[in-house]
């Protein structure tokens, strides 16, 4: 596996602790990996993360996994609004639904399962805290999407993969659902009716546990995978 260094200016200091718990999957969403490297180290642009994976499996490293890296921006799961200050974040060179989002390549995907159980085996972080953009932050992103293999991580070890198999209760109304959605983490409304806050929720849900279907409908299969995740969490 290559590995490069390209240090990043865009990192502050993790408060407290400074314990590790979440491990957040990103796409780049830019039409080369050069551009997305330039940005990711541009102090102008703010932003950054932890680690950028070319398709070719190539890893870069931008900022140290002992301060805060910018990739999360407003978000929150579990309770908690500063996931950048908790979270190890991971860039895949990918295009991204806005220029021709597509498939990640094996080599890609092979260097991310290196990369994560390194990461894995060096912070206490539960197969739960492994999480996607759209995961944290379900109103603004859809990072990195529903053409990410999630079956696989889990298989590899990574993150959580229930067996869907599993007889669960399903949530039958609205308000149950939106419960259930906020027991797995996701910051969902609990008004009892499906406003498109909810939706965004549903969307993000099914992008990580469902990405066969992926329209913010809570149907049959999405609500049977809801309960099974709310309880494995
Ligand atoms: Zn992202």
């Amino acid at each position: 596996m290559k590995r490069r260094d390209r240090p990043s200016p865009n990192f502050d200091a993790r408060q407290g602790s400074g314990a590790v718990e979440m491990l957040i999957l990103h796409y780049t969403g830019m039409r080369t990996a050069g551009e997305a490297i330039e940005r990711l180290c541009n102090p102008a642009a703010k932003v950054s993360a932890h680690y950028l994976i070319e398709e070719d499996g190539t890893i870069w490293r931008l900022v140290d996994e002992a301060k805060r890296a910018w990739h999360a921006g407003v978000s929150f799961w579990r309770g908690c609004r500063d996931i950048n200050g908790v979270s190890i974040g991971v860039e895949l060179v990918n295009p991204g639904h806005e220029f021709g989002y597509c498939a990640f390549p094996e080599a890609q995907m092979a260097a991310l399962e290196t990369l994560a159980r390194d990461i894995l085996a060096r912070h206490s972080i539960p197969p739960r805290g492994v999480l996607a953009h759209s995961d944290v932050a379900p109103q603004r992103k859809q990072d990195p999407g529903e053409l990410f293999d999630w079956a696989r991580m889990g298989r590899a070890g990574i993150g959580l993969w229930p067996d869907f198999a599993q007889q669960a209760a399903e949530p039958q109304t609205t308000e149950a659902l939106q419960t259930a959605l906020r027991a797995i983490g996701y910051d969902c409304p609990d008004t009892g009716t499906l406003d498109n806050a909810t939706r965004a929720v549903i969307a993000a849900f099914q992008r990580h546990f469902r990405p066969a279907l992926c329209d913010g409908e809570a149907d049959a299969e999405t609500r049977h995978r809801i309960a099974i995740v709310a309880r494995a969490v």
